[in-house]
């Protein structure tokens, strides 16, 4: 398990909230390449802290960006 810290889209506020590091496989032309991207999925529907909207649910995968990406 993992904390994320994400930016809320409708206030700006960070929020930080527990995650799961997920790889899914990506679908890529060349069939004898796989490739897996890392994402996170959230635990629980998380709502901002400050402003109450849902920023992130556990059926939508969190893509990682690479600047945030720290093994
Ligand atoms: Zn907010």
């Amino acid at each position: 398990m993992k904390v994320l810290r994400m930016k809320c889209p409708f206030c700006g506020c960070w929020n930080r909230f527990p995650v799961d590091k997920v790889f899914v496989e990506q679908h890529v032309s060349d069939p004898k390449i796989k490739a897996f991207i890392p994402m996170y999925k959230p635990l629980e529907f998380i709502r901002c802290k400050k402003c109450g909207e849902i920023i992130a649910n556990p059926n939508e995968l969190i893509r990682i960006e690479k600047s945030s990406a720290k093994a």
